[in-house]
């Protein structure tokens, strides 16, 4: 068992003061000079590129605005309540006022999807992908951001802001690395122990009274699922079963039957009890923004990198769809079905609207709407738009799939189109008439057009600044 497997498993579940102070203790003994380094090496990088910034920023301009941008790993958009959940699931964040609308994640996996949401690229263009023809995961296949993509984290660092990243997912921070004040990964500790730390965090930076930017990502919902005691049975008892916390019935062949029904059954229950949990902490953290009278200086965003599939399209995996590890309907990164690229989002603070929207964005809109509800005034390539000024008809993708060929969505306004060349896939779905994506259309013609907008929404751009 790993040192933070051991910590987690014997401390965290049953007090955590105790395992604050030994993750405290182990942060010191390997974590902490790892931290200094990547530090040291933002404050010397950002003083390099301070100068070409300005070119394309005014960074003379000091918004008095901060923010905080909350993701939660594996987050489905149908399981929120105020999507009409059968479960009461976030009740919380169903009661906040602001703006919802639904959100399609540039790739379905952490590591390009939370490069778009920091950089407001599509993967193609940020260049923090997992390359390869036939996609295997394997962490050296990662390719780092392209040199000039710049990410909001340093923007806002200067013009003003501390920036802060805590995220309990290796992946969730590897894409920005050095580029924070202060990154913290803090492996399979829960969203009550990460809120403590940005607590800490914040409640740091407000004697130094600078405005900051702080961007949580919670782990609670990628496996292993391990919710605190008080939780794990929150909707209904879950029933002992293997590999619960994880995942069975991952092969085709298994993946029926009465155990298999039952095993899906709990799997889902302990994901939505997990959810439950997830929200009573965002309750308890917005208890602290409420006391420390921040939400009025303070945009919020709450979203997620990706959905999660529960054997949602299974059997269409399984019969069209090479994967390397001869798994369907499983997990997230191998699909660009709505489970995993239709995720939630919503935002208050400052500025924004209150109302629930049906107009669909995407995670690249979230810097240039921040950009502009600080009053950033900037040249900045970005693929993304205002989300509040955007046109309700306009072309959407997703991309950059692991676990066998590349797999590509691109959603304009009922439709849907997923491509995948090397698996012979050229689908259309009519997401009215057919939200829950189960009988392509083979349509010639209209894969054609939407093929050449797909073929030229993802040539790669060279120019990454308007200069
Ligand atoms: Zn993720």
């Amino acid at each position: 068992m790993k040192i933070t497997e051991f910590i987690v498993e014997n401390l965290l579940r049953k007090n955590l003061i105790l395992y604050k102070l030994s993750w405290k203790l182990y942060n010191n003994l390997v974590f902490k000079k790892k931290i200094e380094k990547d530090r040291k090496k933002f404050f010397s990088k950002i003083k390099k590129i301070e100068p070409i910034i300005s070119k394309v920023v005014d960074t003379s301009y000091k918004p008095d605005i901060n923010v905080i941008k909350i993701t939660i790993d594996c987050l489905r958009n149908d399981h929120m309540s105020y999507n009409g959940y059968e479960r009461e699931t976030t009740p919380f964040i169903d009661s906040l006022k602001g703006y919802r609308t639904t959100m399609i994640s540039p790739s379905s996996w952490t590591y390009p999807a939370l490069a778009s949401i920091l950089t407001g690229l599509y993967p193609h263009n940020h260049g923090a992908i997992l390359n390869g023809k036939i996609r295997k995961f394997d962490i050296k296949g990662l390719r780092p951001l392209k040199r000039g993509v710049i990410t909001i984290n340093e923007l806002l660092y200067l013009l003003g802001f501390n920036t802060y990243s805590i995220a309990p997912i290796d992946l969730a921070i590897y894409a920005t690395k050095g580029r924070w004040c202060l990154q913290e990964l803090i492996p399979l500790s829960n969203a009550e122990f990460i809120i403590s730390n940005v607590i800490d965090w914040i409640s740091n930076n407000m004697k130094e009274n600078k405005n900051f930017f702080a961007h949580v990502h919670f782990g609670d919902l990628h496996e292993p699922i391990n919710p605190p005691k008080k939780f794990r049975n929150y909707f209904g008892k879950i029933d002992k079963l293997p590999n619960i916390e994880n995942w069975a019935f991952q092969k085709p062949e298994t993946q029926r039957g009465r155990e298999f029904e039952k095993y899906k059954e709990n799997k889902i229950l302990l994901y939505d009890n997990t959810l439950r949990y997830v929200d009573h902490i965002l309750e308890r953290f917005y208890e602290f923004l409420e006391d420390q009278g921040l939400l009025d200086s303070t945009v919020v965003i709450i979203t997620t990198d990706h959905g999660e599939e529960f054997w949602d399209h299974a059997e269409l995996e399984a019969k069209h769809f090479y994967d390397v590890r001869g798994y369907a309907g499983i997990g997230h990164g191998h699909s660009v079905f709505n489970e995993l690229i239709q995720v939630p989002l919503i935002m208050h603070g400052p500025n924004v609207p209150n109302r629930q929207d049906d107009k669909l964005v995407s995670g690249v809109d979230i810097v240039p709407t921040v950009l502009d509800l600080l009053e950033i005034q900037h040249h900045i390539f970005l693929d993304g738009l205002n989300i509040f000024k955007a046109p309700t008809k306009r072309v959407l993708i997703s991309e950059n799939t692991i676990h066998g060929y590349e797999k590509r969505a691109l959603i304009y306004n009922n439709y849907k189109f997923i491509y995948s060349q090397d698996d012979d896939v050229s689908w259309i779905f009519n997401l009215k008439k057919d939200p829950y994506e189960r009988n392509p259309i083979v349509d010639e013609e209209l894969s054609k057009m939407f093929m050449s907008k797909l073929h030229k929404l993802t040539s790669e751009k060279m120019i990454l600044w308007k200069v």
